[in-house]
């Protein structure tokens, strides 16, 4: 059998979606333990026991450096001959896949959206207009998963004892850069939208009010999303912007509204399961990759929906 690292940059008391689709792909594919980013008590090792790793590397003082986790991660793969070490298709996670491949001589495979047996990547390549199978071909297999991406048992698994911890010595691992502070941004109590099972986005047609993509987003239960020409006139958060330079999302359900389909949005969102479209225009480009095209003004079709979702959940 095949030996798989997943890399937890932040384990929590309950492991998020990402982490348990990681954790899922590498039971899937060979033995796995899990390369910790920063310190998890026995309760939390045993969370992600249940979730099928048989035994945790953690090194000392990593205080969310992207450096020392690097070397912790370099260390590991050696240690545990690893095959493939799974990561987060984050900003963090490819720069730790990236600085520890420097370290294996290994190859980087990003924005995967599935992995084989014989560790053949699926990914989306060109701005999400191919999807290509691809192969490493020297040293372990650093590949960065994209949330939603697979699919998880029904039921969380039983918990079970925690699996056992190697602390690993890192010694020197070079010049690091320190963080002097840290703020957190207030909580919008919505989902995260890279891991959001549901998004709605909203582009330049919502003319500056986010109200009703906003309303649709909580009556669902969704992430809020938008276009960069949305986020570029400073309508929404900069975090919200979905495309070729910002995020990437594969929700099971996209809803966009008031977005033209331009190539550099597609290339954030056409790996969603079902994506939905309320344009204006008929002839927009979105509603070439729409399972759903609605051609409407969206002030009036959205608040619709949201009203139909609300009466329906009672
Ligand atoms: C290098 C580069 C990187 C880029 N990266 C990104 C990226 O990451 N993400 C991104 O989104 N863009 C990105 N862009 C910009 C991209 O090319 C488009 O300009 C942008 O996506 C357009 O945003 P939009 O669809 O909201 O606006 P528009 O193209 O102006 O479309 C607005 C749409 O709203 C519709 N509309 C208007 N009023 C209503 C209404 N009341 N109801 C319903 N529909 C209505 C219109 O018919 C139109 O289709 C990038 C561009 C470049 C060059």
């Amino acid at each position: 059998m095949q030996n798989i690292l997943v890399y937890i940059q932040a384990p929590g008391a309950t492991p998020t979606k990402s982490q348990c689709e990681l954790l899922t792909l590498g039971a899937s594919l060979g033995e796995v333990r899990v390369v910790l980013g920063a310190h998890a008590d026995e309760a939390t090792r045993a969370v992600l026991s249940s979730w099928g790793a048989t035994g945790f590397y953690a090194a000392e003082a990593l205080e969310g450096h992207i450096a020392p986790e690097a070397a912790l991660l370099a260390a590991a793969a050696k240690d545990f001959k690893a095959a493939a070490v799974l990561l987060p298709n984050d900003s963090a996670g490819r720069e730790v896949a990236a600085r520890a491949a420097i370290k294996l001589d290994a190859g980087v495979i990003t924005d995967a959206i599935g992995v084989e047996q014989d560790l053949t990547v699926t990914k989306s390549v060109l701005a999400g207009s191919y999807t290509v199978r691809v192969k490493a071909t020297r040293g372990p297999l650093l590949v960065t998963v994209k949330p939603n991406s697979v699919e998880l048992p029904s039921e969380a698994p039983a918990t079970i004892s925690a699996a056992a911890l190697s602390t690993l010595d890192l010694g020197e691992v070079g010049p690091m850069a320190v963080i002097t502070g840290v703020s957190e941004r207030a909580s919008s109590g919505r989902p995260d939208l890279s891991e959001a099972r549901f998004v709605v986005a909203g582009g330049r047609g919502v003319d500056g009010d986010f109200g009703p993509v906003e309303e649709l987003a909580d009556a669902l239960g969704a992430a809020v999303g938008a276009s960069r020409a949305a986020t570029d006139a400073g309508w929404i958060d900069h975090g919200a912007q979905i495309g070729q330079t910002g995020k990437t999302v594969s929700p099971q359900l996209y809803i966009s509204a008031g977005i033209s389909g331009a190539i550099q949005q597609k290339a954030g969102m056409q790996t969603s399961t079902y994506i939905v479209a309320v344009n204006s225009d008929p002839d927009a480009p979105v509603f070439e990759i729409a399972d759903l095209g609605i051609v409407g003004d969206l002030t009036r079709v959205l608040p619709q929906a949201a009203a139909e979702i609300r009466r329906r959940k009672g």
